[in-house]
């Protein structure tokens, strides 16, 4: 194989030649860019296919373009080991989405190509990366609930060794200190035994698992493969054993929300939380009052904590409604003549639950009713008489109890290492603010800060902190809908109630993906290859540090707190924490990061490769650099329904809207585009973007772009940035169409030509 021969294949199938001049294509690839291998296949599919690779061998090709279908589409990694692929999907691209036969249809397909040789020659094959100390397979799983009981087995059945670390001094978590559990099984009317035992059991007998209870992490550094871990005592800080683990799985679980603010508990004896009620029952097998230690005959349960607890608790517990179900029948198994009174706003029983909910709703002791409790106070013989309104009987109602019980909201013990630091330095503003009315605003903002005092958990040694970076209501950031487990520390997984409230079944299946997320993270990052979004990626960024001014911008800006520091500012890559976004590289003033196959100089060759049409050809060009997540995958959707898409638009694919360095937006101005199209994942909380803040970042250095408008004289309209996601991909055409309005408005870009 020759490293830098190239040979381009271009598929003549799939209505390609119905629509193009394919003999015209080859010119632009043999005569206009002086490639002397370029060969017609009827497909680039299937038989197709297999004629490639045959040429791709006999010509010893190092590089190859196949202009045909969608890289989408291809069957996958099917060139030899060293040969760079690019693909020019004609088919979804130009073919399905424009006229056949047409100048314009036409030019779109050779700029096309010319793109793909400008950037296929500029690339080299990654080459993975390979730390010099061996990648280490073992698994850290942080908590010993039943997420971290099930995450531990799931991993050591496979295969793996295990380190399981629970702070307290016996396994089980909140498991161990339930009495039944809700009904798992048809047909879902009975209580259940827990099954903490055996589990236990089974977890502290096995050959690969190395249990430390009494424990917690005193400092977790390194990086994926290379973590090293130092525990310490629970008790007293001391430190403990150290290891090394190649991935971490954080099962830290719940901690019960304080209901003081909202409802009477503490204030008013007897009433208590579900989970005191649930200790009572598991450890004394009767439901006693707390004042006088009477025998509970009537209960209310109090599901909805009003609206200010909604307010401040605004997402579902998920657990709630089920327990007090449960709990409503220890009561009424315990004593048939007792009465469960259960107010509630929502009854959520969701899937199989629902059966559970009938059985308790056939049973007469046990009164179900939405509405609003206004009141709980203390009678004179010492009941509790409860105030409800808006109930489903229409009218206020009072019921006098023994014991009220009320549902106990779930929050992460997770910790938010941003946080922490924020904390501690509104406090050092507090104390020493110039002025009363700053130090009285920093004073607030530490009340407001405190709920993450004292949560840190994995100690990190990270330059971003020493925990998982979390949401707004606390819960480590994971990405919702297309990879849970993932976080933004690599090779860091949050399974069970600590990633999002739920209930055992949910905490088992949730342990189960997570240790195979752990389980492909070790065996990737030994393969030198990314884990999730870019899977399988050898690439990784390259900082030619010689020309480093220490700005710290790549460092700062890194979503997964990849680069750590030395003492002047330079980045130290942690290559296998690295997630290959390129966020680093659209960041860097001094244009140094770069990867083997994605950098500035690859993209910007691209973008000048492209034949601009002059002014007075009325045919103008837009550069749209689309994020290969969602944007650009809506592109080959556009194709697919056979979608008219503006042909003057080019298509550049870019890692991440991240990634996109300004000095392409300016280069494609001077070369004479009339405008720049970016297009991204939606942001925010509820982000899309599957590098965290790529796209929010975009939009922010969008003041560094309107400056270098400016400079250049150009209009701030000549550039747009969108979000979208796939699903709206019959969007595209309309932002283009639009976009090319806006252009028409401002006229051709005066450096067309020059
Ligand atoms: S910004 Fe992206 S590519 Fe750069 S170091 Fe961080 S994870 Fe890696
Ligand atoms: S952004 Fe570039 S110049 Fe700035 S610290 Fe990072 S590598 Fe150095």
């Amino acid at each position: 194989m020759e490293d830098d021969k190239i040979g381009v294949f271009v598929c003549t199938g799939y209505g390609i030649a119905d629509a193009l001049d394919v003999d015209a294509l080859c010119k632009v690839v043999t005569e206009e860019c002086g490639v002397g291998f370029c060969k017609t296949v009827e497909s680039c599919e299937g038989p197709g296919l297999a004629g490639i690779l045959e040429f791709v061998e006999s010509e010893e090709l190092g590089k190859v373009v196949v202009a045909g279908i969608s890289a989408r589409r291809f069957e996958g990694h099917v060139f030899p080991a060293g040969v760079v692929v690019e693909h020019v999907a004609l088919r979804e691209h130009v073919v399905w989405c424009q006229p056949p036969g047409e100048e314009d249809t036409q030019m779109l397909a050779e700029d096309y190509l010319r793109m793909a040789l400008a950037k296929i020659r500029k690339v080299s094959a990654p080459e993975p990366f390979h730390p010099e100390e061996e990648i280490d397979k073992s698994v850290l799983v942080v908590g010993g609930g039943i997420t971290g009981l099930t995450a531990a087995l799931e991993v050591a059945k496979t295969g793996y060794d295990v380190h399981l670390v629970e702070k307290a001094d016996r396994l089980g978590g909140w498991l161990a200190k339930q009495h039944r559990s809700v009904p798992t099984k048809p047909p879902y009317r009975d209580l259940e035994d827990t099954g903490v035992d055996a589990l236990v059991a089974e977890v502290e007998g096995h050959s690969r698992i190395q249990v430390h209870t009494s424990s917690v992490t005193g400092s977790i550094s390194g990086a994926p493969g290379l973590f090293d871990v130092t525990l310490a005592s629970a008790t007293n800080g001391e430190p403990g054993d150290s290891f090394r683990v190649g991935a971490i799985v954080q099962a830290t679980g719940w901690r019960p929300k304080d209901p003081r603010e909202t409802l009477p508990y503490g204030q008013v004896e007897d009433v208590v939380r579900s989970i005191d009620l649930e200790e009572m029952v598991k450890n004394r097998g009767t439901i006693t009052r707390p004042s006088d230690g009477k025998e509970v005959k009537s209960i209310a349960f109090l599901q909805n904590g009003g609206a200010p607890a909604q307010a401040d608790h605004s997402y579902c517990s998920s657990i709630c409604s089920l327990t007090a179900l449960k709990q409503a029948l220890y009561l009424r198994e315990g004593d048939t003549e007792a009465k469960a009174y259960i107010f509630y706003e929502f009854m959520k029983t969701p899937g199989h639950y629902e059966d559970f909910y009938r059985r308790v709703q056939e049973d007469p002791g046990v009164f179900l009713t939405r509405g609003d409790v206004t009141d709980v106070t203390r009678d004179d013989d010492g009941g509790l008489v409860v105030t409800a309104r808006h109930t489903m009987q229409g009218e206020d109602i009072q019921v006098k109890v023994d014991l009220v019980v009320l549902a106990t909201g779930m929050e992460p013990n997770a910790a938010d290492g941003e946080a922490i630091r924020a904390l501690a330095d509104a406090k050092r503003k507090a104390e020493t603010g110039d002025t009363e009315e700053q130090r009285q605003a920093a004073a607030e903002n530490v009340e407001a800060l405190r709920q993450h005092e004292g949560t840190a958990i994995l100690n990190l040694d990270y330059r971003q902190g020493p925990d998982l970076p979390a949401l707004a209501n606390g819960f480590p950031d994971s990405h919702f809908i297309c990879f849970p487990y993932e976080t933004r520390r690599t090779g860091i997984y949050a399974a069970g109630a600590v990633r999002q409230p739920m209930d055992g079944v949910g905490s088992r299946e949730d342990a189960t993906g997570a240790a195979l997320k752990a389980i492909q993270c070790v065996e990737m990052t030994a393969r030198g290859e990314a884990v999730h979004p870019r899977a399988g990626d050898e690439s990784y960024p390259e900082f030619f540090l010689q020309r480093c001014t220490q700005c710290k911008r790549c460092t700062e800006e890194c979503p997964f707190g990849v680069l750590n520091e030395d003492e002047k500012g330079t980045p130290l890559l942690q290559a296998t924490r690295c997630r290959r976004c390129g966020v680093c590289m659209g960041a860097c003033p001094e244009r140094i990061v770069s990867f083997k196959d994605y950098s500035v100089d690859i993209v910007a060759s691209m973008i000048k490769a492209v034949e601009v049409p002059d002014e007075d050809e009325e045919k103008p060009r837009i550069l749209a650099l689309l994020c290969e997540n969602d944007a650009y995958p809506a592109l080959d959707l556009v194709g697919q329904h056979r979608l008219r898409m503006n042909p003057f638009v080019r298509f550049i694919p870019v890692r991440c809207l991240g990634s996109v360095n300004s000095v392409w937006i300016t280069e494609a101005i001077s070369a004479g585009y009339d405008g720049v199209v970016l297009i991204g994942c939606k942001y925010g909380d509820d982000y899309q973007c599957h590098f965290i803040k790529g796209s929010e970042l975009a939009v922010a250095r969008g003041e560094n772009i309107r400056e270098k408008l400016q400079q250049m004289a150009m209009e701030n309209e000549r550039v747009e940035i969108h979000e979208l996601q796939i699903s709206d991909y019959e969007q595209l055409p309309k932002i283009f169409d639009d976009f090319a309005e806006v252009i028409e408005t401002y006229g051709m870009n005066p450096f067309k030509g020059m």
